[in-house]
């Protein structure tokens, strides 16, 4: 059976399970319940000792226990992880190449051959343990039609579930021009991308001298955050109605700005604006969310208000978010058991056709 088959088999039983589940409304989730709930997790991590060589895995400037723990768990794809999963009830996690990875390969030709390498190492994991683990392709877009077909070939051939990308490739954003063949295939596919943080091109002055700010802290959400815009404003999304495009850590924290958004595009274009020509029609139209990285009910709680229950996805972040902590919150976040439900899986059997 190709993975492609099993997964989707996998889905459907899972969604049997669920339809059980949710007969237990009523039912307060509680710490015992974490690993009764199924879970589907989006936003996890690994790497390899190739990638790592080549400084194409970001490490913080001063190394401390905790980190070291970090990079043992990514090289990991056996025990270490499957344990973090079977303490969060998780039952899938869709894998994805660390950041920078091949997004911070110089190189279009290197680029090229460093993805295919990851991809295929990724999708031998993969079908060792296809019931536990699936794919998110590494793209090399440095190249956008040699991408293309990077991502067709991992789809097809190797049963992925679409790409995740980390950041600018070589200081370009994803709505330049150069960029429109990928998204046409992307598209055709039908697949997600999952918009993931990654290196800064350079360094702004508003974060000079204080280096906690230029990572995930603040730097990383700022930077996808106006990724994603960058995507609204350049018009992918009229171009490509039909595109999904997934962002980690609650959204970057644009379901909390949508509003002023709106408002202050309505008074720079100088007249009223029609729904569908609001950036928040397109970002809830185009984009889906995931809680990696953030285990905050009031965070959630507004995302769901914000997006609708559709659109919000569970996910860890691992190794670098803990992922028991994760499988807690998300047990425990005061949410209706229907909705818990589809925030930890069937949202993403949907967006990913699970
Ligand atoms: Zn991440």
């Amino acid at each position: 059976m190709s993975a492609w088959h099993y997964v989707r088999d996998y889905g459907r039983r899972r969604l049997m399970k669920i339809g059980a589940a949710s007969a237990l409304v009523g039912l307060p989730a509680t710490a015992g319940a974490v690993a009764a709930l199924p879970k589907i997790a989006l936003e996890e991590h690994f790497s390899l000792p190739e990638f790592e060589q080549r400084g194409l895995v970001a490490r913080p400037a001063r190394l401390n226990p905790m980190w070291a723990d970090i990079g043992r768990r990514l090289v990991d794809l056996g025990d270490l992880r499957l344990e973090a999963m079977d303490a969060a009830g998780i039952d899938l996690s869709v894998l994805s190449l660390t950041l920078p990875g091949i997004q911070g390969e110089k190189e279009q030709a290197t680029a090229v051959r460093l993805a295919r390498q990851a991809n295929d190492f990724l999708a031998r994991e993969v079908q060792k343990r296809p019931q536990r683990y699936g794919g998110f392709a590494a793209v090399p877009m440095q190249d956008p039609l040699a991408a293309a077909d990077e991502l067709q070939r991992a789809v097809k051939e190797l049963g992925f579930r679409g790409a995740l990308i980390n950041g600018q490739t070589n200081g370009q954003y994803l709505d330049d021009a150069r960029f429109l063949p990928f998204w046409e295939r992307v598209q055709e596919l039908d697949v997600p991308v999952y918009l993931h943080p990654g290196t800064l091109p350079d360094s702004p002055a508003m974060f000079a001298g204080r280096p906690e700010l230029a990572g995930p802290i603040w730097g990383w959400a700022a930077d996808t955050g106006a990724h994603a815009l960058r995507l609204i404003f350049g018009g992918l999304f009229k171009r490509f109605p039909r595109l999904k495009v997934i962002l980690g850590h609650m959204g970057e924290g644009l379901p909390f700005l949508l509003w002023r958004v709106d408002n202050r595009y309505e008074l720079m274009v100088g007249r009223p604006l029609a729904e569908e020509e609001r950036p928040s029609f397109f970002f809830r139209r185009n984009f889906v969310i995931t809680t990696a990285g953030v285990c905050d009910p009031h965070a959630l709680r507004a995302s769901l208000a914000t997006l609708g229950e559709g659109n919000v996805m569970f996910s860890v972040d691992y190794p670098y978010q803990e992922s028991k902590q994760a499988g807690d919150f998300i047990a425990s976040a005061p949410l209706a058991d229907a909705v818990r439900a589809k925030v930890c899986t069937a949202n993403a059997q949907r967006v990913l056709h699970l």
